[in-house]
């Protein structure tokens, strides 16, 4: 046993090092997100989550965006507990059944301008989940879904290209900011 622990203070460590996070991708394109957001809403981004049945492997990617090395708050795009407080729901996983009313109020709980984005190849087509009888299916078969996301799961910057795609798609649409109701 003693011989094990000595041992533990002169060995490597045995995990591997992470991917970097390519910081000026990084920088770029949440500047460009937030920058978009500003220029349509008159101000930056709310994002509220919606896991509707996923592993939870999309869920780690989600959070990573709000760890230190990617830190989205930096610029200004935050998630948020309330619908009521939200411009994108960001919905991961099949639709299972037990999530499905869930799904459908928390969507009725968002006030316009609001867009659905499908998040994960389970959220985007069923993925590993389709067909399963425990799931109503893909996102987009319970609600309309204004952006898909592919991945399994999306990594953080995927997941900001998409917001940025969103973003840029909505040019055309009128979104002048309505005013929020009071949570
Ligand atoms: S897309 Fe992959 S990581 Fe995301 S919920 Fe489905 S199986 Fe899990």
């Amino acid at each position: 046993m003693l011989k094990q622990i000595t041992r533990s203070f002169f060995s490597r460590p045995v995990t591997i090092a992470g991917p970097a996070a390519g910081a000026d991708a990084l920088k770029e394109l949440a500047g460009k997100v937030d920058a978009l957001a500003r220029r349509r809403l008159g101000r930056s981004l709310a994002i509220r989550e919606i896991d509707a049945g996923s592993c939870n492997g999309c869920e780690l990617e989600i959070h990573a965006l709000n760890n230190p090395i990617y830190d989205l708050e930096r610029f200004g795009i935050r998630f948020v507990a309330s619908p009521r407080h939200a411009d994108v729901l960001l919905v991961t996983g099949p639709v299972s059944l037990n999530m499905q009313e869930a799904v459908l109020r928390t969507i009725a709980a968002t006030p316009e301008p609001r867009w659905v984005v499908a998040a994960g190849d389970c959220a985007c087509t069923g993925g590993l989940f389709a067909g399963s009888y425990a799931c109503a299916g893909a996102l987009e078969s319970v609600v309309p879904v204004d952006l898909h996301i592919p991945g399994c799961p999306p990594t953080p910057l995927q997941l900001l290209e998409g917001l940025l795609a969103l973003l840029e798609a909505s040019a055309g649409r009128v979104i002048a900011a309505s005013p929020k109701p009071a949570s």
